[in-house]
């Protein structure tokens, strides 16, 4: 249900006056110009192949700046096989992944966690907000009786949620202790964790604050939806969990070749702070187009826009004219609660557009 994939507007391929996927996804835009550029300059030579090359040695050590400790740093292509692969080196197939239920990695990751862990079973489990909270994973850890359920291996958090909403340090601490203290690992499926950052920098809190001070033992840093190419890094905080994880990529067919291209991508963006840039711009894109949906009549916002996304809900003849006109987005919190992602790509003049077709739909003239 709460998929936006499995329930796409009716009318996507009617004929319509535009055809803007600008609020359909994070990774409907392109590729930011910082990241082209690097790629542009990348292609000069000719380097080392599979990761031997000095732009991955400096990618990986941004990372260990960036974060302020020495962590273990691999790419990947996508998200999908960043979670999964993190999750294999964390959870013996005999093992659970204790998840919230909306968390991508059970809703739309096709089974690839359980695939890549070799049967982990994944335990998804409610809370507001798309949070969870030390109370349902307590109660969690004591299901099953002995052999007869899988034991608990892993504690995936989204950061930021699949709902747009931010788990503070203090809440990660608390779920990590108690992961920690059940033998769980900690992993965080950060597909937006630069949103994450960008919100919590205006708290104090840094990328370690997020992670690894606060008990975060792996974290999947997206790349794509901050405008990268096709690139995630899995970076484990924990380095014996790291151990071998470079079979693991090569195994899954995740080990690019011209890897330098992905590294490439990061040290620009890492290195120019245009990471933190493009994402503070989402988050603000999200206010602004938050702000402009807050005061028409006919139009709920069901969240204050913590990061990048808005959900409002609309009236189903507003959503009906809006997909006619040729807008995509999708529906995502019950029938007609629909999600609206900025992304580093995200303009006032689409914003305002949108905003006046809305008006327009909402009084029945568009
Ligand atoms: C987009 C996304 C991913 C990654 O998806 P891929 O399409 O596999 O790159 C992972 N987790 C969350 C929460 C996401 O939104």
């Amino acid at each position: 249900m709460l998929s936006p994939y499995a329930n796409p507007p009716a009318t996507l391929s009617a004929m319509s006056a535009r055809h803007d996927l600008t609020f359909a996804s994070d990774n409907t835009a392109g590729i930011c110009p910082e990241a082209l550029a690097a790629l542009n300059a990348a292609n000069a030579s000719c380097v080392p192949s599979y990761g031997e090359d000095a732009t991955t040695a400096r990618a990986h050590q941004l990372f260990r700046e960036l974060f302020a400790t020495d962590c273990e740093t691999f790419f990947v292509f996508n998200g999908t096989a960043a979670n999964a692969l993190a999750l294999s080196a964390l959870c013996a197939r005999h093992q659970s992944v204790l998840c919230h239920e909306i968390a991508h990695i059970d809703t739309d990751e096709c089974g690839a966690p359980e695939f890549f862990t070799g049967g982990s079973k994944l335990l998804p489990l409610p809370g507001a907000s798309g949070q969870l909270t030390p109370a349902t994973v307590a109660a969690a850890l004591t299901r099953g009786h002995g052999v007869h359920f899988p034991k608990p291996g892993a504690l995936s958090l989204t950061q930021s949620t699949e709902h747009g909403t931010l788990y503070s340090p203090a809440a990660i601490r608390a779920l990590a202790d108690l992961a920690h203290a059940h033998g769980l690992a900690v992993h965080m499926d950060g597909a937006r964790f630069a949103n994450a950052c960008a919100a919590s920098a205006a708290h104090g809190h840094s990328p370690a604050d997020l992670t690894w001070r606060a008990g975060v033992d792996v974290l999947c840093f997206g790349g794509t939806k901050n405008g990268l190419l096709t690139t995630e890094a899995v970076v484990f905080f924990n380095k014996t969990l790291a151990r071998d994880f470079a079979y693991r990529v090569k195994q899954a067919g995740q080990l690019a070749s011209k890897q330098r291209f992905a590294s490439a991508q990061w040290c620009a963006i890492l290195e120019s702070g245009a990471w933190l840039r493009h994402a503070t711009h989402a988050n603000a894109q999200a206010r602004k187009l938050a702000a402009a949906l807050r005061v028409l009549p006919g139009v709920t916002l069901l969240h204050e826009p913590t990061v990048n996304a808005v959900f409002a809900q609309l009236t189903p003849a507003a959503a009906a004219a809006l997909f006619a006109r040729g807008w995509h987005f999708h529906p995502f919190i019950g029938e007609h609660g629909y999600r609206l992602m900025c992304s580093w790509a995200t303009t006032d003049d689409v914003i305002n557009d949108f905003v006046t077709d809305l008006k327009s739909a909402l009084n029945g003239t568009l």
